[in-house]
């Protein structure tokens, strides 16, 4: 089970940090995985201008690498792994640089990692980082003057945790060992740290959570439609989606947030899994697909115009032709606007992991192309759809070619063939679409 890991150090191994020149130490943060690893990145960013250190550097410049990992699945781990083989020439390169990793790696597989990779040099608890900063701060003293301001952020979208950990026990997840149980953020913190991003610049936030609508206050024992209308009111916030919601927390009154709420976007993510009940209840997702379905029904008839996405695994243990049709056929009925489609990646130590992994590489790969086609399909039809309509898209940035681009209300990428700059919003005609963006005039 989780076990928060504060610190462990490769002492045998680890030479002592030597900055390179007459300057601020600096960080390489490297990272993989989902939104709350981007969320981690960033709150690290952080902590390391708080002590003194500058991060965002190109590795090149580095003394410190530090690699934010993921272990949702064996991909994630062995890019992971190959990118710290990389990292070796990197140290080697110059005396007194240093690696230190992270994420849910640390929780999967702790201090052997130190082992394993005999030029890692500190492994810590994301979730706890302080006696790994407390350590830094030891090790670097001589050349940290104070904070070192974050660069003023051009960022105009960021991530903001509100609960941590997970308490469903899906068979084939591993987020519950590696980030453990749930833990809630206290609302009044949340708030605050809405209140800091906006000042920053940051126009649309996503709360996040791997069960997001799982959500209870700290304070008060109230939900995530209460701790979104209290984000939803802070000056200067534009825009506000969350994720990832769980079926079965999918509440009338998250849905009616969602429609009333003033920046709460029109979009739901809720992972199906799978369209078959008996793979449901394999992968002990307690719910079955008609019930998915009427939450899906309702989300439609109070929210007008929401865009609806979700994951999807294709190649469950045991998974069969007949069960995987039930999810071509569930995704073909729902229409959904986005699908994100993995092939199940046993994972040590989860129930699922106990039962053979009993369907064939080819054909995992076949169920994965034959999501991909009949949602490209599908996507394609519900963009061209709008062409025509007016959407309204918040600038993110622009393009190489000179074009602004930016998402709409719904997520959609979207790019503009008019002038616009970062931070605009402006209300415009699609003019063409493809399954992936569209295009505006
Ligand atoms: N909490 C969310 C939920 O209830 O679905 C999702 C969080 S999970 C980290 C993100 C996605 O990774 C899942 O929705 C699932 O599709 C995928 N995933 C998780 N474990 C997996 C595994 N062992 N193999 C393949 N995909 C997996
Ligand atoms: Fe994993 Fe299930 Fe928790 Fe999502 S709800 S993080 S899939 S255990």
């Amino acid at each position: 089970m989780f076990n928060p890991l504060p610190l462990l150090e490769a002492r045998p191994q680890r030479t002592p940090i030597v900055v390179s020149g007459d300057r601020a130490p600096r960080v390489n943060i490297w990272q993989i995985g989902c939104q709350m690893n981007s969320a981690d990145s960033d709150s690290l960013a952080e902590q390391f201008s708080e002590l003194g250190m500058v991060p965002g550097v190109e590795l090149e410049n580095a003394d410190l690498a530090v690699l934010v990992t993921c272990a949702v699945r064996q991909h994630a781990e062995d890019r992971a792994s190959s990118k710290l083989g990389e990292l070796a020439k990197w140290k080697s390169a110059r005396p007194g640089r240093a690696i230190a990793l992270t994420g849910c790696m640390v929780g999967e597989h702790g201090g052997s990692l130190l082992r394993r990779f005999r030029h890692l040099d500190y492994v810590f608890d994301v979730r706890e980082p302080d006696g790994f900063f407390a350590r830094l701060r030891d090790l670097y003293q001589g050349a940290l003057e104070g904070p070192v301001p974050l660069p003023a952020s051009d960022r105009l979208v960021a991530y903001l945790p509100v609960i941590l950990g997970c308490n469903e026990m899906c068979t084939y997840c591993i987020v519950p060992f590696v980030r453990g149980r749930e833990a809630s953020r206290l609302a009044v913190e949340v708030e605050a740290e809405a209140h800091r991003l906006v000042d920053r610049g940051v126009a649309e936030i996503t709360l996040l959570g791997q069960n997001v609508n799982s959500y209870v206050s700290p304070e008060d024992g109230s939900g995530l439609p209460e701790l979104m209308a209290r984000v939803d009111r802070v000056p200067g916030l534009k825009r506000m989606r969350f994720l990832t919601s769980h079926p079965r927390n999918a509440s009338d009154r998250l849905l009616d947030a969602i429609a009333d709420l003033r920046t709460a976007c029109e979009q739901l993510h809720l992972p199906v899994q799978s369209g078959s009940d008996s793979c449901l209840s394999r992968m002990k997702r307690e719910y079955s697909v008609e019930s998915y379905l009427e939450i899906l029904s309702r989300a439609r008839s109070r929210i007008p115009e929401v865009a609806l996405s979700t994951d999807v695994i294709v190649g469950f243990c045991g998974e069969t032709d007949r069960e995987f049709a039930g999810t071509l056929e569930m995704l073909a009925q729902v229409r959904f606007d986005t699908v994100h489609v993995q092939a199940y990646s046993p994972r040590p130590g989860t129930a699922a992991f106990r039962r053979p992994d009993d369907v064939p590489l080819e054909t995992k790969k076949e169920r994965l192309q034959a999501v991909l086609q009949l949602q490209r399909g599908i996507s394609q039809e519900r963009n061209q759809g709008l062409v025509g309509r007016q959407v309204e898209v918040l600038v993110e940035g622009v393009g190489e070619d000179g074009r602004a681009y930016g998402r709409t209300r719904q997520n959609r990428v979207a790019w503009l063939e008019t002038p616009a700059r970062p931070g605009d919003t402006v209300t415009i005609r699609v003019t063409s679409a493809t399954a992936w963006q569209l295009l505006a005039a």
